[in-house]
């Protein structure tokens, strides 16, 4: 068989901004702004290509950024980060693809939650790993610990948390990473924690960053996006950040694989970086989108789940129809004019909850109009 990935579909994401274009419908499908990246951003990026950085960068990155990177940790968390502990990536998928290969050998059992961001499973698969996925609960997203305890044996390598979550928006505590630690303790299993929306959190809480806590920060590799920070998810741009030792092994997958990325963009990325206004509006901004999406439905039949973080709120439909999730989603594309994106992608055993998550990381009159739209059904 020629196949690596024999149950690998195309992506929910493609398929369900396919149909919204097909249908003219609004896209709350696919996670990705509406509104544009900073002028002074895309200034900064011809800047640098006009003063010619525009060949291969140091396969790690440019150190400039890689420094930018260090500060902002110390500022946002209050950690100090050698800038040998950074690695600039091609988004954080790439991120996720290199770290999980680095780590994960034929045999090793990989332990994540379901509903899982739609690239972990793959990539474990690719590298032979022994996927070991457990359900988050059904109401409110959170950790089953005492499945996690049951679920560790000798084999198991890695464990992969993600907070904010992608699609449910729950958010980890610092008494959960503590759990983490406690779980891992003494043991040779390593971390990769999902941090891509670590600036898009609500309702005053902060994020209880892997790097924030000095046992797991050991043991972990901490992976972030550009593209979600500045509303920039096409230019790819994301990075790793890990001690020494993860990060020798993530670097020697990460040269073979794109060896560097976008030169001049790391160097417009190092002078915005320095700006923390560039980033410290996001939970206000978002948090308004939230609610606007959350008040526009608030008197249709949608139900909706607790959203403290990302951009993505997930509804319940289950008062309105017992159609699986995936049927339903193109239901209400095709007939009410609004893509979403059903959950049971993200379920390893597909389970269908009767859930559809809506991106609300656009303007607010598209937030409006597709609500009117959901209250008609
Ligand atoms: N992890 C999560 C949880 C995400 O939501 C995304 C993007 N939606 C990624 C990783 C990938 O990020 P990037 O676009 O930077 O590759
Ligand atoms: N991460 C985005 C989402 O969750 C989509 C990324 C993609 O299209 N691959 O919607």
């Amino acid at each position: 068989m020629i196949s690596k990935l024999p149950n690998a579909q195309t992506s929910i994401f493609a398929v369900m901004t396919k149909l919204a274009n097909e249908c003219g419908a609004i896209n709350l499908a696919q996670g990705f702004p509406d509104f544009d990246v900073a002028p002074e951003l895309i200034d900064r990026i011809h800047h640098y290509m006009q003063q010619g950085h525009n060949q291969y960068a140091p396969m790690p990155g440019v150190p400039g950024l890689r420094a930018a990177i260090t500060k902002k940790i110390d500022r946002t968390y209050g950690v100090s980060i050698h800038p040998d502990e950074v690695t600039i990536t091609a988004g954080a998928t790439q991120a996720l693809f290199a770290s999980i290969t680095a780590i994960v050998h034929a045999g090793d059992e990989v332990i994540f939650f379901d509903p899982a961001y739609d690239c972990y499973l793959p990539t474990i698969e690719l590298c032979g790993g022994v996927p070991v996925n457990i359900n988050l609960d059904k109401n409110d997203f959170s950790i089953p610990w005492d499945e996690v305890a049951q679920k560790i044996t000798k084999k198991t390598k890695l464990i992969i948390i993600n907070t904010p979550h992608n699609p449910s928006g729950a958010i980890l505590s610092s008494t959960d990473l503590d759990q983490l630690a406690q779980l891992t303790r003494g043991k040779e299993i390593y971390v990769i924690s999902d941090e891509v929306y670590e600036h898009i959190i609500f309702d005053g809480q902060t994020h209880a960053s892997a790097l924030k806590h000095d046992e797991l920060k050991k043991k972990s590799v901490v992976i972030y996006s550009f593209g979600k920070t500045f509303h920039a998810t096409g230019w790819k741009m994301g990075y790793t950040v890990a001690p020494d030792f993860l990060t020798t092994e993530i670097q020697k997958v990460h040269q073979f694989l794109v060896f560097s990325v976008s030169t001049a963009t790391q160097w417009a990325l190092a002078d915005y970086l320095e700006d923390e206004s560039h980033y410290h509006y996001l939970p206000q901004f978002f948090q308004k989108k939230r609610d606007l999406l959350l008040d526009g439905m608030a008197s249709s039949r949608f139900k909706p789940v607790k959203c403290q973080g990302t951009y993505f709120q997930t509804f319940s439909y289950a008062d309105i129809s017992d159609k699986p999730d995936r049927e339903m989603a193109e239901w209400i594309t095709r007939n009410y004019g609004v893509a979403s994106i059903p959950l049971s992608p993200f379920y390893t055993d597909h389970s269908d909850n009767k859930q559809i998550r809506l991106c609300f990381a656009k303007s607010e009159d598209t937030i409006k109009k597709a609500a009117q739209k959901l209250c008609q059904i």
